[in-house]
């Protein structure tokens, strides 16, 4: 039996949620050519005009928007409230780049809350639970997103942030925590933590909402094992709000796009042509109802497939699959495309965890993939001879997998460093 945070909404017959997606569309294209000048550039560029939008079956005459874009007007690009009209910022974190910084009105403070309240009750979460928020907070949107579902939704929220792990498992015991919401490979290190101090039995955790970064099924299996939780993927970036964009439900095939708020696009990234449902593409978000920032066909680099299959949960929004990996994630390696995830897909089948490291190179102008994998106290040997049959194993493996020789180095336990938000896991020198 499932529960809603907002039953209406979440189980809204498909026909009613259009309309309700084109009534807001309407209304927001409106805002944004009288308030966003950066947008309405863009579209007099593209030579459209608010006239020649009559619903929202013309979304796509519109410009896409880019991160590059968001990064050009820094630091108010796609504004469309005046400051004053604004109580918070995000951001993004700029490794690469300038950062993109995103506006919330108290209005889009409290949509964004609502979409991750929803996710916490998809995840079996009720006002009883005690939700531990082990994402960083500032302007991580991690922390601050599922701190504010859980307050709206009632629940005892303990703002953990990432880090300090034996305060972690500290509050986790004495205060009961129940619901664990943190990066996927934080919590596969909390779960190694627990095991290596036997206090198992003294965690109360059922459920757990990992998201961020991308992750296998079989590290999600390898999580719900170690913590005895189900492990749920949540969805989200700063530029459409945060986490909460999509969420799973108790299906855990997919994630429901909140599309009273977000619609989804799939584009083929070449073309930019719209596919249909069931086609992968590169996925494309507009904020519906989102006021300081309303974002308009943003282009996420994310590839995924859409699905409007009826879902054993009653939910009624689209889901979208897992996504691969973020385009910027993905590695071209002689010339074939490998994500991480793939790789971490088939350590956790040949019984590692997912604690490793990716270095790829390129030496007299081919490029050369290596993996330093950890083995796991149960598998470690020092016995040069077992070691590299075992690394024999993975390369076979992997070769079936990704098609490539890549080189595997098994290492010690313990001896990859542990990332408290997100995991450091490729190094790629050639771009040095
Ligand atoms: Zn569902």
């Amino acid at each position: 039996m499932s529960n809603y945070f907002q039953k209406d909404i979440e189980t809204m017959p498909r026909e009613q949620l259009k309309a309700l997606q084109n009534e807001k569309f309407m209304k927001q294209i409106q805002h944004v050519w009288n308030d966003c000048p950066d947008y309405r550039r863009k579209m007099e560029a593209a030579g459209v005009s608010v006239d020649d939008i009559k619903s929202i079956d013309d979304i796509s005459k519109l410009p896409f928007l880019s991160k590059d874009d968001l990064r050009e007007n820094y630091p108010t690009a796609m504004l469309a409230k005046p400051l004053s009209e604004c109580v918070r910022i995000q951001s993004t974190s700029g490794t690469t780049g300038k950062r993109v910084i995103a506006y919330y009105t108290q209005h889009d403070v409290d949509l964004w809350d609502e979409c991750c309240a929803r996710a916490i009750v998809a995840a079996g979460g009720t006002k009883d639970d005690v939700v531990h928020v082990s994402y960083g907070y500032g302007l991580f949107t991690g922390g601050p997103g599922l701190n504010g579902g859980s307050h709206m939704l009632g629940s005892l929220t303990l703002p953990m942030s990432s880090g300090n792990t034996d305060r972690q498992l500290q509050f986790m015991t004495d205060l009961g925590s129940t619901i664990l919401c943190c990066t996927p490979s934080y919590a596969a290190y909390l779960g190694e933590a627990v095991t290596e101090r036997g206090i198992k039995d003294q965690i109360k955790l059922k459920a757990g909402i990992f998201g961020a970064e991308a992750w296998s099924e079989e590290m999600r299996r390898d999580i719900e094992k170690t913590l005895g939780i189900k492990a749920y993927d949540i969805y989200g970036l700063t530029e459409i709000s945060g986490p909460g964009v999509s969420f799973e439900c108790e299906a855990q095939t997919g994630m429901h796009i909140n599309e009273d708020h977000f619609y989804a696009e799939i584009i083929d990234p070449d073309t930019l042509e719209v596919l249909p449902h069931g086609e992968q593409g590169e996925l494309v978000f507009t904020c519906l109802d989102k006021e300081a920032f309303p974002v308009m066909r943003y282009r996420t680099r994310d590839i995924c497939v859409l699905t409007d299959e009826p879902c054993s949960c009653g939910r009624t929004h689209v889901k979208m699959v897992k996504p691969r990996g973020r385009s910027d994630d993905m590695l071209i390696i002689k010339g074939v495309n490998v994500f991480p995830s793939q790789i971490e897909a088939v350590m956790i089948q040949q019984g590692y965890q997912a604690n490793y490291q990716i270095i790829v190179d390129r030496v007299n102008n081919s490029d050369t993939i290596e993996v330093n994998i950890e083995m796991t106290p149960e598998n470690y040997t020092a016995d040069a001879e077992k070691v590299a049959k075992m690394e024999k194993e993975l390369v076979a493996a992997l070769k079936s997998m990704l098609g490539i020789l890549v080189r595997v180095k098994l290492v010690a336990p313990q001896t990859i460093v542990r990332s408290e938000g997100k995991a450091v896991r490729v190094i790629d020198n050639r771009k040095i």
